[in-house]
């Protein structure tokens, strides 16, 4: 049917035109798989395969496809996005694998790409600092309010009152994070300060090097010229006399001169009993702070935060779900994130609970999800708030969108979805119905139900993603 009217060139000089405006990993993310179902001079249509990428696209990325595709067809003054499943039968040939023209676009105008890994600062081998590790996007909680507390203070006062800091915490806890977050806040602050990561199996290797060459003093020197030394894992040091006797050193003469230490490691001081006591004794001069489990709440803001980075929209429902079964460490709660991303990437498939559940089995992070935690998470849906924020989730829009007056389609749809199946799966009345969205009439949320219904008759995509709603909802 569409495949007569459509024109792959006019799509790919679009997809071309955006990939000098959008970003690359947004561009992969998003774009994926794309067909142009039709156009007339004014407006241009867009199929794509998933309501899940349509709502993406027409949400986050409406102003830019609009604008490219003006730039290409003068004419037009509006675009549409469409659901069309069959995208990926292989006799439609006006389908377009964007992840492949992008390589093939940027292979030609592509320089030299980063590699994180080492700098030398005046002879001193110190980890780069990852850019990404803030203290405005490491998540606050009980369990780390402490440590990000301290790490302010230092920012604020390098080597006065909390000197050295000492942070301690299980694998996965965030200790590296707020370690280089402290870096970044330190340089961008102190532009003349010398900063220094480092990692203590990369102090040893500095000193068994420096050992060799016989410039052990002068390895000595360029640490004592330092004014903020971050050593990351001390309990590396453990057994290695020699380089904790450096290191011994070093601290002593920063710590005169008032220059801030911040050390971490998986146990205070106190247990680390395989360093000298006199190194032991010193790192707790100063403040020692716990990076403890997250709970809940934090773990599920966390889970956001990271997904809101990559600019990944994660279904509310979805995010709850993991960070209720993903308990301790957060780099697993990121790792699964990544799977899921990559999951979409690759295959069109959305993150959904269940999905999701299938992958975590797989990953034998956790045992039986799909029988016990999907049941448990359906169960404990029941109120209309959970019904909202799970028919927002889903859309990818705000809840206040749902319960707003508008008349934008993108949020009329997700608004009648959620009044139906209040009224047909919950058995909420017309009146209590219309007092949730802000106080509208028995009669007008009849309407929006009825006119849902007519709808459904003929959108048989949107027949199926309630279906799959009310799977996850268990109504
Ligand atoms: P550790 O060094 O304690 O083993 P990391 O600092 O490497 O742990 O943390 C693992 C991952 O979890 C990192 O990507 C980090 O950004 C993330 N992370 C841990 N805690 C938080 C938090 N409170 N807020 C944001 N991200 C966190
Ligand atoms: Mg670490």
């Amino acid at each position: 049917m569409h495949q007569e009217n459509t024109d792959i060139t006019l799509l790919r000089d679009i997809i071309k035109e955006l990939t000098t405006t959008l970003r690359k990993q947004d561009f992969l993310t998003y774009f994926k798989r794309i067909s142009l179902l039709d156009h007339t001079p004014e407006k241009i249509t867009f199929w794509v395969v998933s309501s899940f990428m349509r709502d993406n696209l027409a949400h986050k990325f409406f102003d830019e496809i609009l604008a490219a595709s003006k730039k290409i067809l003068p004419t037009v003054t509006s675009i549409d996005f469409s659901v069309d499943k069959n995208i990926d039968n292989p006799s439609n040939g006006n389908v377009m694998d964007c992840a492949a023209e992008y390589k093939e676009i940027t292979a030609k105008k592509k320089g030299k790409e980063e590699t994180p890994g080492t700098e030398m600062v005046e002879g001193i081998n110190s980890r780069i600092i990852n850019s990404k590790y803030r203290l405005e996007n490491f998540i606050v909680g009980p369990s780390n309010q402490l440590v990000h507390a301290a790490a302010e203070a230092v920012v604020r006062r390098p080597g006065s009152a909390y000197n050295p800091l000492f942070v301690y915490g299980d694998v996965g806890l965030g200790k590296t994070h707020i370690l280089q977050a402290i870096g970044n806040a330190m340089k961008e602050r102190y532009k003349d300060k010398k900063v220094i990561y480092t990692t203590a199996d990369r102090f040893l290797s500095d000193y068994i090097e420096s050992v060799k060459k016989r410039t052990v003093d002068r390895m000595k020197e360029k640490y004592q010229s330092i004014d903020v030394l971050i050593i990351d894992d001390v309990q590396f040091l453990a057994g290695k006399d020699a380089t904790q006797t450096v290191l011994y050193n070093i601290f002593n003469t920063l710590f005169e001169n008032n220059k801030q230490i911040i050390l971490s490691g998986d146990r205070p001081p106190k247990e680390l009993t395989a360093l000298e006591p006199r190194l032991q004794s010193r790192f707790e001069w100063g403040i020692i702070v716990d990076v403890g489990i997250p709970d809940f709440e934090t773990r599920l803001a966390i889970l956001q935060e990271k997904a809101r980075a990559r600019e990944f929209i994660l279904p509310q429902e979805v995010a709850e779900f993991i960070a209720y079964n993903l308990g301790a460490n957060v780099r697993e709660i990121e790792g699964v994130l990544n799977q899921i991303i990559a999951e979409y990437e690759l295959h069109n498939t959305p993150p959904t609970i269940d999905n999701v559940a299938r992958r975590l089995n797989k990953l034998s992070i956790t045992d039986s999800l799909i029988g016990n935690s999907t049941k448990k998470m359906q169960a404990s849906i029941k109120t209309y708030e959970e019904l909202l924020d799970a028919v927002a989730g889903h859309f990818g829009i705000e809840k206040r969108h749902i319960l707003g007056d508008d008349r934008k389609k993108e949020n009329m749809i997700p608004r009648q979805v959620a009044m139906y199946l209040l009224k047909n799966r919950m058995n909420y009345t017309y009146e209590r119905i219309g007092n949730i969205f802000s106080g509208r009439n028995h009669s007008a949320v009849l309407y929006s139900c009825k006119k849902l219904e007519t709808i459904l008759k003929k959108d048989q995509n949107l027949f199926y993603e309630i279906n799959i709603l009310r799977d996850k909802l268990g109504i």
